[in-house]
């Protein structure tokens, strides 16, 4: 009889529905209990490196494939280097203006070319680089913040009926209750959403103005990405204490002052 190794199904039972940016989790605690609070700095530490790790691939690329390409025309390697060195320039150029922008607190930037635009690209591109090393959701944290910060230089308002509280479903009792005080004490409509789709759908459909978004580091990021583009959205982030998808935390304080910097 062969003795091989059989595969071993390994089964994690959990306490709760996991989203699916958490698939993996191992079911230990998080660490430094589920609050990846960090510094905004961190943000632009990681995007810098994720601009060098996508630039160098896109000059490895090119000089593994330039000699195929250039039997097409002997100009085409030429003109992809020259291409890729302008590309390279302007995205440094931009990333500089948006650093100086997040210090200096100024809208340097047009809306579309700060956070509605290409920077919810970057930041999914350095959130892929950071979860390479392991430190994805402590970026995504600082992402989010300088995020917002670049958000509230435009000083949008709002009317209440126009603004559009979007909470996930992990939220503690206390936390939940909390939320709907703040909401009800700013006429402000709360919807519950249990998956990314259904935030969209929820937008499709009563068309808000504006958005103050909660999540998790990961659920949020993908969710500016799908929806940061279109209409203006606050996200805040909540601490996970008893791991993903849990009896999530939040600054309340923080939600009400989202909520008002749209509403009063
Ligand atoms: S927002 Fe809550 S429910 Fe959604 S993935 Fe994050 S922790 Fe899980």
């Amino acid at each position: 009889m062969s003795d091989t190794p059989r595969a071993q199904l390994i089964h994690i039972d959990v306490d709760r529905r996991l989203g699916h940016e958490w698939d993996e989790w191992d079911g230990k605690p998080l660490p430094n209990r589920g609050d990846y609070d960090s510094s905004p700095t961190l943000f632009f530490a990681w995007s810098a490196l994720a601009l060098v790790v996508g630039l160098l691939l896109a000059g490895l690329a090119l000089y593994l494939f330039g000699p195929r390409l250039g039997q097409i025309h002997p100009a085409v390697p030429r003109v992809l280097w020259i291409t890729l060195v302008v590309t390279g320039l302007a995205l440094w150029a931009w990333w500089a203006a948006l650093a100086l922008s997040f210090a200096t607190r100024r809208a340097l930037l047009p809306e579309r070319l700060a956070e509605r635009g290409p920077f919810l690209r970057l930041m999914s591109l350095t959130s892929r680089v950071a979860n390479r090393f392991g430190r994805r959701d402590w970026v995504e944290n600082a992402s989010v913040k300088v995020y917002n910060a670049l958000a509230l230089l435009r000083n949008r308002k709002v009317g209440t009926g126009e603004l559009l509280v979007l909470i996930p479903r992990c939220l503690s009792k206390e936390t939940l209750d909390g939320v709907l005080g703040i909401a009800g004490k700013y006429g402000v409509p709360v919807f519950v959403a249990t998956r990314g789709q259904l935030a969209r759908r929820v937008i499709r459909e009563r068309r808000p103005k504006a958005v103050v978004a909660v999540a998790c580091e990961r659920d949020m990021v993908s969710g500016l990405h799908d929806v940061a583009g279109k209409i203006p959205v606050l996200g805040l982030t909540m601490t996970l204490p008893m791991g993903p998808c849990k009896d999530a935390m939040l600054n309340l304080g923080q939600l009400e002052e989202w909520v008002r910097a749209y509403v009063v």
